[in-house]
């Protein structure tokens, strides 16, 4: 099989990890900083970081409104974390000017886990990933609060976690992925991988 063009957002946050996976997940990735490079992926990856300073840097470097063509063209993209947020159609808990893209009909929290717990990691099943439990690695994560009929949820925080018993994690819309966790960071390759094969799907 060839390996898709699969673009990392390199404005901020976790990108060399996501390159890393991405890679050995049969893709070839790059890193996208300019419109010219969006032009040429077939599919994107939206990596954890900070979501307000990256919805501001989407705007200064005038990629924001050619990445919500791309995504309403169909464009495959997954977002960890803070890229999950940048995915929603709402967003609580945030800055009144920060921009998001739409490409997934769900309200997401910011920072929703709360400050006594801003960090930790849990064991979930994951629907479409077969075989053992998915590592999740949490770190000033959103959850997600409200999915359209049009979105799978893929993932909740298992009954064991507590105050965050059940909670959304991770979704799917289409040709869209968001977890609020962080698979780039555990060697687990599998969320990638779905990811990469959501992305043949597509192409
Ligand atoms: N709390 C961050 C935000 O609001 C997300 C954290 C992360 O990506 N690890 O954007």
């Amino acid at each position: 099989m060839t390996r898709p063009l699969v673009g990392v957002l390199a404005l901020q946050g976790d990108v060399r990890e996501h390159l890393a996976a991405l890679n050995d997940s049969g893709a070839d990735a790059i890193g996208i900083r300019r419109p010219e490079e969006l032009e040429k992926v077939d599919g994107i990856v939206l990596p954890g970081g900070e979501s307000t300073t990256m919805s501001k840097l989407l705007e200064i470097f005038e990629l924001l409104d050619p990445l919500r063509d791309r995504l309403a063209d169909g464009l495959p993209a997954y977002g960890s974390c803070a890229g999950m947020i940048l995915l929603a159609s709402e967003v609580l808990d945030t800055r009144p000017d920060a921009k998001h893209l739409n490409a997934i009909d769900m309200t997401v929290r910011r920072n929703a886990f709360g400050r006594q717990v801003d960090s930790f990691e849990s064991d979930l099943d994951f629907a479409g990933i077969d075989g053992d439990p998915v590592r999740a690695v949490f770190i000033r994560a959103p959850w997600v609060e409200r999915v359209g009929d049009d979105v799978e949820v893929l993932a909740r925080v298992p009954h064991s976690a507590g105050a965050a018993a059940d909670r959304i994690v991770a979704v799917r819309q289409g040709s869209v992925v968001a977890t609020s966790f962080h698979p780039e960071v555990t060697g687990d390759r599998r969320v990638h991988e779905l990811f990469v094969d959501m992305v043949h799907e597509r192409s």
